[in-house]
């Protein structure tokens, strides 16, 4: 080990910089915990009182992550004297909370306040908009948010293209200028593919998951592959919910929820698949990173390339189903007694274009966020505006997915990212296919037989090689650092068209 010696009032700086990041990491903490519990456990006539108390508490995690003592914190790390002396952990926390503290102190207070209650405002307008179809009744709202959001993009401030202000908000670092090369050349292929599939593909046998499949069974099931797949059943736990999400108390408690559908078997099987992608991730985070601020994930891109990946790089391949397939056939012998290994491989990688993103394939998914993406930037930029939004939704859906929404519920006030202004979110799920694609090339690279390894339910070589390259790290690396470490080169679309490409052209006999 290097030894620093290291001058006197830094290290009583660097004491007080890491006390108060422990602090606000075991407030984190809790109000993670808290939040898993209001939506898994809680009873419905406590909830408002919760949501106020957990309000509370993020309220002191603000304060303490802008007070004057970390403003001067940060100061003492980042002067000239000292930055140098730093490790490279102390500097990649100094990075968090330096980004975080600027961003927060440049908006000013009477802004945010009235932003904040917008959003409030603005979300059950939408839920209002969205029941009874009428995309009016929200515009006020959306034409106020969109405003802000221009406004936030002048004073976070940007090279080339306002969106990259609200852009780097969720993916450090990335750009207009990165992503329109990528998503262009992504969107081209995917579109070329799916009319493909449509007008020459052999359909695949989805009727199979149109059937009654017992919850207590598909529990049963859901439990009983989670840690084969490399998910440490007591560094956590799966529960029920609505909208399963992935949630990290602490590097030994991340709690995954999933959502079991009767009639729909598969809802739950890769729902549970997705989160524990999230978790596995964050239980393999370095312990010494616990109780800081590097106990998360890089970016939501790169999380969103651990779900992904083992959802439809590992949990859609053949080798998987060859593996688990009997296994869910005995569960289920009625539902599946007709139905091969083969036969539910293509079943489970049925493509079939969609309004509802959630539900959308992994092909047609990133169309999904092509439209978004698209829309958001000229919202931004003042190329389009709120008003003229159903017409270009409806435009954008024919052009690429190749389907109209009927009613605007169905299509532009289908999600609720706006409503509470997170703009500059969605490329993130785009961006983890893409992640995951790169990743896939190198991991097969350097496990030869990866898929070898999955045929025999040998995750843990698997899990091994994502833990040291990737998960170790948490929050160290920025995400274009991570992604230029593990494959050697910065994010590349040609990857994930290439996979498309060859993993339909065998499912659908192209
Ligand atoms: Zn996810």
């Amino acid at each position: 080990m290097e030894q620093k010696v290291i001058a006197q009032p830094l290290q009583v700086a660097l004491d007080k910089f890491n006390a108060l990041d422990e602090k606000i990491s075991h407030y984190s903490s809790v109000i993670g915990l808290a939040d898993w519990d209001s939506k898994v456990m809680a009873p419905k006539k406590g909830r408002s009182v919760f949501a106020k108390a957990i309000g509370t508490l993020r309220t002191e995690v603000f304060k303490m992550s802008v007070s004057q003592e970390m403003g001067e914190l940060l100061t003492v790390l980042t002067s000239s004297e000292f930055e140098e002396q730093l490790d490279t952990v102390t500097k990649a926390k100094v990075r968090e909370y330096r980004k975080y503290y600027q961003k927060s102190k440049t908006i000013p207070a009477d802004l945010y306040q009235e932003y904040a209650i917008l959003t409030g405002q603005a979300n059950d307008a939408w839920e209002e908009a969205r029941a009874t179809n009428n995309f009016e009744f929200y515009l006020p709202f959306l034409e106020r948010i969109i405003d802000f959001k221009r406004q936030f993009a002048e004073i976070y401030g940007y090279q080339e293209h306002p969106y990259d202000a609200l852009l780097d908000e969720f993916e450090p670092g990335l750009t207009v200028n990165k992503l329109d090369p990528l998503f262009a050349k992504l969107r081209e292929s995917s579109v070329n593919l799916l009319e493909r599939i449509q007008k020459y593909g052999q359909p695949a046998p989805h009727h199979i998951f149109e059937q009654s499949y017992d919850v207590e069974k598909q529990k049963q099931f859901n439990r009983f592959f989670l840690p084969i797949i490399g998910f440490d059943m007591e560094a956590g736990r799966l529960d029920e919910t609505v909208h399963p999400f992935a949630q990290t108390v602490n590097i030994g408690d991340v709690r995954l929820t999933t959502r079991y559908l009767a009639e729909n078997v598969s809802s739950a099987l890769f729902g549970t698949i997705h989160e524990a992608g999230h978790g596995i991730y964050e239980q393999n985070v370095n312990p010494a990173f616990g109780e800081s601020v590097l106990q998360e994930g890089a970016s939501f891109g790169i999380h969103e390339s651990q779900s992904r990946f083992l959802e439809n790089m590992v949990g859609r391949s053949k080798e998987f189903w060859r593996y688990f397939y009997p296994q869910l056939q005995s569960y289920f012998p009625e539902q599946l007694k007709n139905v091969s290994v083969e036969g539910f491989y293509r079943a489970v990688n049925t493509v079939k274009p969609s309004f509802i993103r959630v539900e959308a394939d992994e092909l047609t998914y990133n169309l999904h966020i092509m439209v978004r993406y698209e829309i958001e930037k000229a919202l931004i930029s003042g190329e389009l505006e709120a008003k003229d939004l159903p017409v270009v939704w409806n435009q954008k859906m024919k052009e690429y997915l190749g389907i109209t929404p009927s009613t605007d519920s169905e299509g532009v006030l289908q999600d609720v990212h706006w409503s509470f202004g997170g703009i500059g979110y969605f490329p993130s799920y785009s961006l983890g296919n893409l992640y995951a694609a790169q990743i896939l090339r190198t991991i097969e690279k350097e496990i030869p037989d990866f898929y070898q390894h999955i045929e025999n339910g040998k995750f843990d070589v698997i899990q091994e090689w994502l833990k040291d390259s990737i998960h170790q790290y948490g929050k160290l690396y920025t995400p274009n650092e991570l992604i230029v470490r593990v494959t050697g080169e910065e994010l590349n679309a040609d990857y994930l068209v290439e996979y498309l490409e060859k993993k339909y052209s065998a499912v659908y006999g192209l």
